[in-house]
């Protein structure tokens, strides 16, 4: 069934008391319009049970599309789930890959998961679930046979989304619109174009003539922590002659950002260091200070990690670095573990130790305690030795302590991608 008309309802006392500029509507607007989804109604309703009821049950009843954001938080206010579901008269039922999603989210963050969480993976029966892969809260797709007049078996879709718009937006491009784009009447083309070591404005300021001349394709940019995407979507109508238009933009796209782009595609930085390394047969290991086991645990997530990852040690403490990788007791004494003679030894310490083709190390202040006048809390040190030598990388890094370890860890990755695409 094709999809012609949308409303979308933001969810959130915030909203409409004025303390949060309703961001969400607008970038959903642009989405739907590149979908060839006409957009009719952009509602804002607050955390009230019986007035997000009414809303929704109205919506519905004029349009084939509702989308929610907001209210998919653990806390009481947060009721848009349950809402939705009984307004279309579904069970909310325990689905245990969301479940086993947030776990792993938490434990990412070092953080353990309160109890309340649980509510979140409490999901429509029958409903295509959304993952988030960048908070918390899973969003849903389900069905509600809304029947009318002249349409028996008409059934409304209903898209529900976090409220963050990082989380949103995410969340959207990658798993909701492509649903979308299937009951669409026309047919959708879209790649999407990932970068590291660029922040969304700069990067969207190198295109900008692009973006603003565009029509088809359409350029969207999108940040997540630490690096930032670009979707570059041609739309072709039910009678139109398919032409690729999509090709020339990505060639400007290359030839601006250069080596910033490490996958046109969807391949995560880490697998992508991962494939490089199958690739040129070479084998890894880490050394891992402020990031304490993150970039090993990421790296093992990805199926088949054995065949190019040995191990690493966890060096948390100057003993261990000294003791294990062999640090000198010069440079921890003089220099300091967060380093570059530190992180270079790091290294070189664990590619002998662990005797791989290439071992990274990193040491850096995630914070908040623990900077001084010459050390500030973001300061990181990556090094990478290998038989040609040994590469050593300052950067400086914001945000609070999970940000400051999770760029880090991207940073490790980006490490080992750069140095084997120059082998
Ligand atoms: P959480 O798990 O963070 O509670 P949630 O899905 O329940 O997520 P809300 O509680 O509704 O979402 O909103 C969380 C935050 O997201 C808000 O405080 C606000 O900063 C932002 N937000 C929510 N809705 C919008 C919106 N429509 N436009 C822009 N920002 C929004
Ligand atoms: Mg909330």
């Amino acid at each position: 069934m094709s999809i012609n008309s949308a409303e979308i309802i933001c969810v959130g006392t915030e909203l409409l008391m004025g303390h949060t500029l309703n961001t969400n509507s607008a970038f959903l607007a642009r989405e739907l319009v590149s979908l060839g989804i006409s957009s009719y109604r952009q509602i804002v309703v607050g955390d009230n049970h019986e007035r997000l009821a009414e809303q929704i049950k109205e919506s519905a009843s004029r349009a084939d599309l509702v989308i929610l954001t907001g209210g998919l938080g653990p806390t009481t206010d947060d009721i848009t789930m349950g809402v939705a579901a009984s307004v279309a008269g579904k069970e909310l039922v325990f689905d245990e890959e969301s479940f086993q999603n947030m776990s792993e989210y938490f434990r990412r963050l070092c953080r353990n998961m309160p109890k309340s969480n649980r509510k979140q993976a409490m999901l429509p029966e029958g409903a295509t679930i959304l993952k988030n892969n960048n908070g918390t809260a899973p969003g849903a797709i389900f069905e509600y046979a809304c029947p009318s007049d002249q349409d028996p078996d008409r059934v409304v879709h209903f898209v529900l989304l976090p409220g963050p718009p990082s989380e949103m937006k995410l969340m959207f491009t990658e798993q909701a619109r492509p649903v979308l784009e299937k009951m669409s009447d026309s047919k959708f083309v879209t790649k999407f174009v990932h970068l590291f070591g660029i922040g969304e404005s700069d990067a969207a300021e190198r295109i900008s003539d692009l973006i603003d001349a565009q029509t088809n394709p359409t350029i969207a940019p999108y940040a997540a922590e630490g690096e930032c995407m670009f979707r570059v979507t041609q739309r072709i109508g039910k009678d139109e002659e398919e032409k690729d238009l999509i090709t020339p933009i990505i060639d400007v796209m290359k030839e601006r950002f250069g080596q910033c782009i490490y996958e046109i595609g969807t391949r995560p930085l880490k697998q992508v260091a991962y494939d490089l390394l199958l690739e040129k047969n070479k084998t890894v290991s880490f050394a891992e200070s402020c990031t304490a086991g993150m970039v090993s645990s990421e790296f093992v997530d990805i199926p088949g990690a054995s065949q190019v990852f040995m191990g690493s040690v966890v060096s948390y403490g100057n003993k261990v670095k000294s003791n294990l990788l062999g640090v000198s007791d010069d440079v921890l004494d003089n220099l300091g573990a967060v380093s570059r003679e530190c992180a270079q030894e790091m290294a070189e310490g664990a590619r002998k130790l662990l005797g791989t083709d290439i071992a990274v190390s990193i040491t850096g202040i995630a914070g908040p305690t623990g900077e001084s006048a010459v050390k500030p809390v973001g300061l990181v040190y990556l090094a990478l030795a290998d038989e040609k030598g040994t590469e050593v990388k300052e950067v400086h890094l914001s945000g609070n302590r999970s940000r400051v370890r999770h760029v880090a860890v991207l940073h490790a990755f980006n490490m080992i991608r750069m140095r084997l695409l120059h082998e």
